[in-house]
């Protein structure tokens, strides 16, 4: 996403990127109102496409694939060139022109286990490339990536087909004992690529986009920023999405002297992911006048509009504030899921 800045006469206009949030991003674009583990399966399916499509054209990952101290050399040879048989329409699978569907489901999923009797599992699906492969949210909303990445990889092995037949986890393969054995090393392998290659990040986040424009009387311009959301809850129905709230967070303002801004700053509340109960949803807008001072900087709110509603359930809202000439009007674009991992890829020094 690039801004866009725009000179205006005697002011000075800048606009700040979280810089920390952009490492590692993976993710598609989406509306408003979705369920944030959806959106985090998707930033791993792109994870899982970006990996294999890595895979498949470094001929140094090619020999070094399914490479392992828990398999046999027999296993490892097997399994790789197992892998070098389906990572092409695991790709067209999952990123073609009629990509395999992700269903959450509430409830939880069985499958038949080993002994033939039902075993509860995190996601499912039918063999073969029709169909879709359903998720427990339950179990995935407190799972790391790269576990996310390791079941989507092993559900999209079982929708491949090689020569007339699919892969099913409690038949024999091979030197397998299972294919569930076969369809686990393989994912292994592609979550420690993953790791490695930084496709994966240590943990899920929601980065909600804005269009904002600004104006002072004499010009405006627009900018897109990203708001990265907090979550307050273990069921993600909770959170916080703010922007211009602390300097990691972009923002735009304009500049009123020398050593004095005014910050565009809003804090969005949701209790209840856009749900019907809307107790507590609020989004409060500021103006902030920011004065560098020896050893900090030195803060005021100069204008405060509160607005009882949450811009990414309700996308025509606007959220408009003014000080004297100095306006800014906001609005939710979009969202998208990210592995990003502000821990271990964030914080780069200027
Ligand atoms: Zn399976």
């Amino acid at each position: 996403m690039k801004n866009q800045i725009l000179k205006i006469s005697y002011l000075i206009v800048a606009v700040m990127l979280s810089i920390g949030l952009q490492a590692q991003a993976s993710g598609t674009v989406v509306g408003n109102g979705g369920d944030p583990v959806f959106e985090f399966l998707r930033a791993t399916r792109e994870s899982m496409n970006a990996t294999i499509k890595y895979v498949l054209n470094q001929p140094e990952e090619k020999e070094k694939f399914c490479k392992s101290d828990r398999l046999s050399e027999e296993q490892s040879q097997f399994c790789r060139d197992f892998f070098f048989k389906i990572g092409q329409q695991i790709l067209i699978l999952s990123s073609g022109q009629k990509p395999t569907e992700f269903v959450l489901r509430e409830k939880p999923l069985y499958v038949q286990g080993p002994d033939g009797k039902p075993m509860s599992v995190a996601a499912r699906t039918s063999l073969g490339p029709e169909g879709t492969i359903e998720f427990h949210r339950d179990s995935l909303r407190t799972m790391a990536p790269v576990q996310v990445l390791f079941l989507i990889t092993h559900e999209f092995e079982h929708k491949t087909v090689i020569e007339g037949k699919s892969i099913s986890d409690n038949e024999r393969i091979g030197p397998f004992h299972s294919g569930r054995e076969l369809l686990d090393a393989i994912a292994t392998s592609i979550v420690s690529v993953a790791k490695r290659k930084g496709k994966i990040g240590s943990q899920f986040g929601i980065r909600d986009l804005f269009s904002c424009e600004a104006s002072n009387g004499s010009g405006n311009f627009g900018a897109q920023i990203v708001g990265s959301r907090l979550f307050q809850d273990g069921n993600l129905m909770t959170y916080e999405t703010s922007v211009g709230s602390n300097p990691m967070e972009g923002s735009i303002y304009f500049q009123e002297d020398y050593e004095t801004i005014l910050r565009l700053k809003f804090v969005i509340t949701e209790p209840n992911n856009c749900g019907e109960d809307s107790n507590g949803r609020n989004t409060v807008v500021e103006i902030i006048r920011s004065k560098t001072m020896s050893g900090g900087r030195d803060e005021t709110v100069v204008s405060t509009i509160v607005f009882p509603d949450n811009p990414i359930c309700n996308n025509k809202k606007r959220l408009v504030v003014s000080y004297g000439q100095i306006r800014f009007a906001c609005q939710y674009f979009a969202s998208e899921g990210t592995t990003s991992s502000p821990f271990s890829t964030g914080l780069k020094k200027k």
